[in-house]
């Protein structure tokens, strides 16, 4: 039996080895973690080297052990995430972590394909690039890295990871979570690697290094652009501002709900969240009332728009960073508004101007404007979504305004009758990513990304019919 003191004592003790184990650089390599960007790098390096030379089954070993560690320790993770960052929900990051840890795909997506014909046979295969230098965004700290690990070590590579300075102590524990998963399965250690301490100094150094052999950048247009400047191969997965279409076909409640659940996940911090309605005018009050009844939105009058808005928005037309990721509670708490635990949007009817309807907001608050007919949706939407390639809902029951539109938008997600979520993998078929390249092409990534094509070719032999 233990006195009370035993057990203090004992709680104490785990504490301390807790806090131990997500503190900053300790000036050795503990877990994957190096006090230098160099080290780091040795470390993939050598690891890399390792990984090739064992069995591709070994290789399915390690990425199982890493789905199921991180699985384990799902919630102190996803704690840990909303506690550092104070960005989303605890029950969101929840749903990302068992997301990317079930849905990303693993060594299967680097099968090679063969053609015989006349001439023989033709072999092509995915090899591996190497040492992959990674740099995670604030919103999605475990997510990403859990993503971008088992896509690219699948594919045969290493991967020195940069996260954002202000997610260290989650990207910390996540890496050491991988890495522990790694060894554990008999692979090399330093695999996945990192500083112990990011910045933006070591992203940089990530970005020059010379034995690094592509980049993947998943956060704002400036990273994406830093990086395909690198004169490397890199990959660039950036901001997002989705709009949801709806027209006077669609399936009105079904809509609401979709767009309530899409723009509110995670407190719309996802880039592939809602971050504006369009709805033509016939339907837009249904549509609002819709939302209304889910009871879990609350539909702000003009006084409180402009409220929210001037919270929301800066003087210089900037999102206000206090407000991003945090609960409609508090953003309408501060504007005067009191609701209840149970809400999870503000929405609001506005003009096409409002800066909410052109700007990535990555908060519960979401501007719906009307327009006349489906071609002027289609035209602001357009519009709104400037270029970025990444995500635009629709909700329709009419198929050729759905192509008109998925032609006109070109973006890398385009979602019909659900919520945005369904995109990757939530919900909806297909595989999840959470580094999804529009600038650069390469779409929902996966292992296949990570790789370089090779083929082999033997000449008029080894047809068997
Ligand atoms: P961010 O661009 O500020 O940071 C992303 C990463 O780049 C971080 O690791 C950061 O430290 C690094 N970085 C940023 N500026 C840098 C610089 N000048 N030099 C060196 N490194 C630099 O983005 P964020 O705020 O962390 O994340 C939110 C953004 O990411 C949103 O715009 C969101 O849409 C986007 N995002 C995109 C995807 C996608 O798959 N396309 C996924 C998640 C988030």
């Amino acid at each position: 039996m233990e006195t009370s003191s035993e057990v203090i004592t004992s709680l104490i003790q785990k504490v301390l080895e807790e806090l131990a184990t997500v503190d900053g650089p300790r000036g050795e390599a503990v877990d994957g973690l190096f006090p230098t960007v160099n080290d780091a790098v040795e470390a993939g390096l050598a690891a890399q080297k390792k990984l090739i030379g064992m069995s591709v089954e070994r290789r399915k070993d390690i990425i199982a052990s890493i789905r199921r560690s991180v699985l384990e320790q799902n919630e102190k993770l996803a704690a840990m995430a909303v506690e550092e960052t104070k960005l989303g929900r605890y029950e969101d990051k929840v749903r990302e972590n068992i997301l990317c840890a079930t849905k990303t795909p693993g060594v299967e997506d680097i099968e090679p394909r063969a053609i015989s014909g006349d001439n023989g046979l033709m072999l092509l295969e995915y090899a591996p690039v190497g040492l992959i230098g990674a740099l995670t965004p604030i919103t999605n700290p475990t997510g990403t890295l859990i993503n971008n690990s088992i896509g690219m070590i699948s594919a045969g590579n290493a991967v020195v990871f940069n996260a954002h300075p202000s997610a260290t102590k989650t990207s910390n524990r996540i890496l050491k979570v991988v890495h522990k998963a790694i060894v554990d399965a008999g692979g090399p250690p330093g695999l996945v690697s990192s500083v112990a301490s990011p910045s933006l100094e070591t992203a940089k150094q990530v970005i020059e290094h010379p034995k690094i052999n592509m980049l993947v950048a998943t956060g704002g247009r400036p990273i994406v652009n830093i990086v395909l400047r690198s004169g490397k191969k890199a990959i660039g997965a950036g901001a997002g501002n989705p709009p949801a279409l709806v027209d006077e076909t669609a399936v009105l409640r079904r809509a609401a709900q979709s767009i309530v659940s899409g723009a509110s996940i995670n407190n719309g911090i996802f880039c592939t969240c809602e971050k504006e309605v369009i709805v033509v005018e016939e339907v837009a009050d249904t549509l609002i009332k819709f939302m209304a009844e889910t009871g879990r939105v609350y539909v702000l009058n003009p006084a409180e728009v402009e409220r929210v808005t001037s919270l929301a928005v800066t003087p210089e037309r900037k999102i206000n960073g206090a407000y991003i990721g945090k609960n409609v509670q508090v953003i309408l708490r501060d504007a005067g508004i009191q609701v209840g635990e149970e809400y999870r949007l503000a929405v609001f009817d506005a003009p096409c101007d409002h800066p909410l309807v052109w700007l990535e907001q990555m908060m519960p608050v979401l501007p719906i404007v009307r327009v006349k007919d489906f071609s002027a949706g289609v035209e602001l939407a357009v519009k709104v979504e400037q270029g970025n390639r990444h995500t635009a809902i629709m909700h329709s029951t009419h198929v050729e305004n759905m192509t008109t539109f998925a032609r006109a938008i070109q973006t890398t997600i385009f979602v019909k009758n659900g919520p945005s979520f369904a995109g990757i993998g939530l919900g909806g078929e297909g595989h999840t990513s959470f580094t999804i390249a529009g600038p650069t092409g390469e779409g929902l990534t996966s292992a296949r990304t990570f790789t370089r094509q090779r083929r082999c070719t033997l000449v008029e032999s080894f047809r068997i019919i």
